[in-house]
């Protein structure tokens, strides 16, 4: 295990909580001096490496986490790896077991030279809070001066919170994340609407790995559509949206999905839900089911999408088309019926099929 300074480097796989968290994470090792090594973007390899060390009813994203493991071990010749295992982010609130168990499973079905940084982040646990999981992070390094890792954590915070502004400002995440680990915060502004506004209801590592989700982001911009994640709302935004649907938060991430979707539902700007979750998900199903039952009392429209290694692009932009089809159809006779808005402000632009497919 590392001991020297000159063997401070840490490899980050791009995937699971890489998606929600790489700036605190950023910022945080960066402040101890570490050499922060990313695996690259998920690609098809990527897929078929996780996918072939698994079960197939596995979900995708763990699929895709250890294809990235694989690709940090074998392209990238990282020695320390980190995979922290995420119990639970507050007291009775837990992450599924593929999560919580990430670390086991990666020693398990992962062969080669090294070394799992394994911290437990439990907070449902008598004393286990941040700081000891930070601590636990970088004990194998032989860091465990407690200033010096609270210093550190004041830094990661820093750049998640600059992330964050700029991803509530409306920024893509793209941006917003090179932007916070170069230490910038920049606000566009932007006088642009869109006829169309949707809510994107899922997890950081379906929507905003470009390889499962297919560049989504991208397909309902050209279709003339304002997306909305969880990463534009605060945590009380959040928890009132589990509220409103009358749930009681067990899992993790019920805040992305519940609460994301509860706060949605009742903004009248939104037109319509999307929901995009990994097949063989069982937190996502349960929640999914149960968003469903009130987006149709509210009369919202909603579509499912569930995304596995096979999924092909062509049958998913025809779903996306089809569905922002709807949502324009709807709106414009609402606004002829309202004002009697000129027809064409209103026309769909979902055309992006052929070019799309033409591409490849
Ligand atoms: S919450 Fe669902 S998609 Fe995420 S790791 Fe667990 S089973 Fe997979």
């Amino acid at each position: 295990m590392a001991k020297n300074v000159q063997d401070l480097e840490i490899g980050i796989p791009r995937g699971m909580s890489y998606y929600g968290n790489y700036p605190f994470w950023h910022g945080f090792f960066s402040a101890l001096g570490f050499k922060i090594v990313l695996s690259d973007y998920t690609t098809k390899q990527t897929v078929s490496d996780g996918s072939a060390l698994v079960v197939t009813e596995t979900c995708l994203p763990i699929k895709i986490y250890l294809g990235h493991i694989i690709n940090l071990i074998n392209k990238k010749g990282v020695k320390n790896i980190f995979v922290p295992s995420l119990q639970s982010i507050a007291p009775k609130i837990y992450n599924c077991s593929k999560i919580r168990g990430l670390p086991d499973l990666v020693r398990n079905v992962v062969k080669g030279e090294f070394n799992i940084i394994e911290p437990t982040l439990d907070k449902s646990a008598k004393k286990q809070g941040l700081y000891e999981f930070l601590a636990e992070s970088v004990a194998p390094f032989g860091i465990t001066d407690m200033d010096k890792i609270k210093s550190a954590s004041k830094q990661g915070w820093r750049v998640y919170n600059n992330f964050l502004v700029m991803m509530r400002a409306g920024m893509s995440y793209k941006k917003a994340l090179k932007n916070a680990i170069e230490g910038k915060v920049l606000i566009e502004s932007s006088s642009k609407t869109t006829p169309i506004n949707i809510a994107l209801v899922s997890h950081g590592y379906n929507i905003y790995d470009e390889r499962a989700c297919m560049k989504i982001f991208d397909k309902l911009e050209a279709m003339g559509v304002s997306v909305a994640t969880s990463l534009q709302l605060t945590q009380e935004q959040m928890e009132e949206g589990v509220l409103s649907l009358g749930h009681r938060v067990y899992w993790a991430n019920e805040y992305e999905m519940s609460g994301t979707a509860g706060h949605y539902l009742k903004d009248n700007k939104i037109d319509g839900i999307i929901t995009v979750n990994s097949f063989g998900c069982g937190p996502d199903s349960l929640m999914i089911e149960r968003i469903m039952k009130r987006a149709k009392e509210a009369s919202k429209p909603m579509l499912v999408l569930t995304i596995d290694e096979h999924t092909g692009e062509a049958g998913f932009i025809t779903r996306l088309e089809a569905f922002i089809d709807m949502l324009y159809r709807k709106k414009r006779s609402k606004i002829i019926k309202d004002i009697s808005a000129p027809e064409y402000e209103y026309t769909p632009q979902t055309n992006i099929c052929e070019s799309v497919l033409a591409e490849k």
